[in-house]
């Protein structure tokens, strides 16, 4: 079980609601906490405290904005054992890789601690000797970040530290299957002495009836979303009345192209880590593994080897690989994607079946067809598809030949083969000889149906700044 205290601690947090829902574990379905089911009235109160606590964030100085992150990012990390836990309880990512998380989570906030001192606009050369031109950054005023549950505590800190370092002030909805990882940041954020309507977390077993408040109000400046393109999509059309700035972060279908000039052990231990981390349930991770002909039966058969390999149980225990699916429904569509490619003729190397509970097991499938559901939408599970290809041109073809246009990987030792492929890939993202590129001081985010907007870097501050023209006459 979670430590009782640390979860009474961070129930504090919660923005109070009439009602609660149950968030459950994926690892045996047990209720690991209540938190208030918020509506459309939290929302209005929510809103109303963000703007006026807005009045006062946007006229501290960088410096006192960066002291605040920084006691922050240090609490997030003295509480790293805790938080990883209750990550893994909340939606059974392995343990070792929750780490990971709340290490990686963290450098955001410690990254836009420093760039919150960087922010600059510009003096302009006017044409007149009376005048002055100077362009300003000003922060954006009430964000709202809808998150997912994948990266619980990531995809909060990479949305809301350069927000807040900006001067704005948050409003969070988590996924309704993780909302105590979001809290915890809560708690943290106020132990470290921010106000506890700067950053906020509303909590709701149904998303819309307070979004539906937030993304209607005038005063919400920026909406911040990671999640379904189908989500993005009603969220761009729905923003467009109140002329919200956006960065949605959206699905992904990333190629992993491997070469035949690849070292074969190393590139099949970057499409691993690539696969079949968080058990394949990120935005990033490769849909589609396009192998050159002349290696393509060495590469299935060692893949295929280091998968059946991988252990699969219970994620608290620090040797498990892969834990359980986040919900029921997240399952089915592993299911579906599987059942669906095998009766149009793909071939299952190891895996291809369901075990108990919401577990799946490390799946390698050959024979791939373009029709198969897992090529046209993200399968979110272990699956591993291997695919063929002759020719450099045909891979790139392939690879560029989808809606979305967020991650992509290849694996040459060719130098010149590495620039010309990552420069003609049409993607947000490119991985050379790296299965896992994304770091804070880098900018995220896709093309096409994959989003608008980057996270991280000095790109990730930019959304939540408006530039004003201040033109100075003397005379
Ligand atoms: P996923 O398939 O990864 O769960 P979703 O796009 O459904 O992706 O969910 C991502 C986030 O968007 C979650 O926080 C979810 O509650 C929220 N969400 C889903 N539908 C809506 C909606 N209509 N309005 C606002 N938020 C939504």
């Amino acid at each position: 079980m979670v430590d009782a205290s640390f979860l009474q601690r961070i129930r504090e947090v919660a923005a109070p609601a009439g009602s609660t829902f149950e968030v459950r574990s994926p690892i045996d379905g047990h209720v690991v906490a209540d938190v208030p089911d918020c509506g459309a009235a939290e929302a209005r109160l929510a809103l109303d405290r963000a703007a006026n606590a807005f009045e006062g964030w946007k006229r501290t100085t960088a410096y006192e904005r960066a002291a605040i992150l920084k006691k922050w990012h240090g609490l997030i990390q003295s509480n790293e054992p805790v938080l990883a836990e209750l990550m893994t309880f909340e939606m059974g990512k392995p343990v070792t890789e929750s780490i990971g998380e709340v290490r990686y989570g963290a450098s955001f906030v410690e990254w836009y601690a420093e760039e919150a001192k960087r922010i600059a606009g510009e003096t302009i050369e006017s044409q007149f000797s009376h005048k002055r031109l100077h362009a300003i950054k000003q922060p954006s005023g009430v964000v709202y970040a809808i998150t997912p549950w994948n990266f619980p505590i990531a995809t909060v800190t990479r949305k809301i530290a350069p927000a807040l370092a900006a001067g704005c002030v948050v409003i969070v909805k988590p996924a309704e299957q993780t909302p105590l990882s979001a809290l915890a940041l809560s708690k943290l954020w106020r132990e470290a002495g921010g106000a506890p309507d700067v950053f906020q977390v509303v909590t709701a077993l149904d998303p819309k009836p307070l979004s539906g408040v937030l993304l209607d109000d005038l005063r919400v400046r920026v909406l911040t979303f990671t999640g379904s393109i189908q989500v993005g999509v009603h969220l761009y059309e729905r923003s467009a009345h109140t002329m919200k700035r956006l960065a949605l972060e959206l699905g992904g279908h990333a190629p992993f192209l491997v070469f035949e000039d690849a070292a074969l052990d190393a590139a099949i231990r970057e499409v691993m880590a690539c696969k079949f981390r968080n058990g394949g349930q990120t935005c990033v991770c490769t849909n589609r593994i396009y192998v050159q002909e002349s290696i393509a039966p060495a590469f299935t058969e060692r893949l295929t080897a280091a998968v059946a390999a991988l252990k699969v149980g219970n994620p608290l225990d620090p040797t498990v690989q892969i834990g359980p699916m986040v919900d029921q429904a997240g399952l089915a569509k592993v299911v579906e994607h599987v059942d669906d490619a095998v009766k149009l003729g793909a071939k299952v190397s190891t895996g291809g079946r369901a075990l108990s509970g919401l577990y799946y097991q490390p799946t390698v499938l050959t024979g791939i067809r373009p029709e198969m559901k897992l090529m046209q939408e993200e399968t979110f599970g272990p699956v591993a598809p291997v695919l063929t290809f002759k020719t450099q041109e045909e891979a790139l073809r392939l690879a560029n030949g989808s809606p979305f246009g967020l991650a992509a990987y290849l694996w040459t030792a060719d130098l010149r083969r590495a620039y010309q492929v990552s420069e003609a890939l049409e993607f947000g993202i490119v991985g050379v000889n790296d299965g896992i590129p994304s770091t804070a001081q880098a900018p995220f985010g896709g093309v096409k149906m994959s989003g608008i907007g980057r996270e991280g870097g000095h790109w990730g501050i930019d959304e939540f700044l408006d530039i004003k023209y201040i033109s100075m006459g003397l005379g």
